[in-house]
């Protein structure tokens, strides 16, 4: 039975819990696939691992973070682009794990309607499973969920001034 899994709240973790997911799902031979929905361009640990993973299909769909008094039009457009891409990949039975990674901030930035989302979701065929990652996920979402974990941020090394670095990051 496939399941839908959120994770999501302040803290480091989401994204690698994801990707967690998809070690394991590959070591049985399972086809998956990666959408990420805010992450552009430059080439991360995991994109790189992905383009040697045939079983792994890893898209970064995203423009980026959204800077503060930037023209949102353009997010909104690749945004909306990636969720009918994520759809797509659900509905394909192609895939056997289907992780959305930032998803929700979709809903955050008011691009996505969270009942869609929900209602998309519930939607799927029967055997695919699926990760939902980011903050503040929406009511709706976690009603629908199997699963949902919260990260809580008990310290990070940002704090203490260590910027991000490679291997861990990104
Ligand atoms: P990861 O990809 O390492 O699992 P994440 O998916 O939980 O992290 P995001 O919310 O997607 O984290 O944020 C991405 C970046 O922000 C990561 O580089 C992460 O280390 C950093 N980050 C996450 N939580 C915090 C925090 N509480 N304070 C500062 N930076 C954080
Ligand atoms: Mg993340």
């Amino acid at each position: 039975m496939g399941l839908l899994l959120v994770f999501t709240g302040d803290g480091k973790g989401k994204t690698t819990a994801a990707l967690g997911q998809v070690f394991r799902a590959l070591g049985h031979g399972w086809k998956c696939c990666v959408i990420q929905f805010l992450k552009s361009g430059k080439p991360t640990g995991e994109s790189l691992f992905a383009a040697r993973e045939e079983l792994l299909d890893f898209r970064t769909l995203g423009l980026g973070f959204i800077l503060p008094g930037q023209d949102r039009e353009p997010h909104r457009q690749a945004a909306l682009r990636a969720w009918k891409d994520a759809s797509g990949a659900l509905a394909s039975g192609k895939y056997r794990l289907v992780v959305l990674d930032e998803l929700t901030y979709l809903c955050s930035f008011g691009f996505l309607d969270p009942a869609e989302l929900a209602q998309t979701l519930r939607n799927r065929p029967g055997d695919v499973h699926v990760v939902v990652t980011g903050r503040k996920a929406p009511r709706e979402l976690l009603e629908a969920a199997d699963l949902v974990t919260e990260m809580n941020a008990v310290k990070h090394p940002l704090d203490a001034g260590i910027q991000a670095q490679e291997g861990i990051e990104y």
